[in-house]
């Protein structure tokens, strides 16, 4: 016996609007983004939610580094430059077995 999986249509998906540009999305494409980001120590995700679209999301979260570089110290700038570069240079796959 053959079984038909159930289609649901576009027109029976939820809507929402992304709290920052305002455009409407269906549900499943908005994301929630914590007010207090999960990896500053809010693994719980407590606290106030806002939800957005996808391209909204990210251009937040590219904006966070940006504020918090502009309250570093010179210091804590040196460290974060050298996090950021042996990051970026394990994200591209170079190999660090120097061995
Ligand atoms: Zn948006
Ligand atoms: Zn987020």
């Amino acid at each position: 016996m053959i079984t038909i999986p159930n289609k649901r249509t576009e027109t029976e998906e939820y809507k929402m609007d992304c709290s920052h540009c305002k455009k409407t999305f269906a549900e499943r494409l908005i994301q929630e983004h914590h007010c207090h980001p999960r990896f500053m120590n809010n693994k719980k995700g407590v606290g106030l939610k806002v939800g957005l679209c996808e391209k909204c999301h990210n251009i937040l979260h590219f904006t966070i580094p940006k504020i918090l570089w502009n309250i570093m110290s010179e210091d804590q700038k040196e460290k974060a430059i050298k996090q950021v570069e042996s990051y970026s240079e394990k994200y591209g796959g170079i190999d660090y077995d120097d061995s």
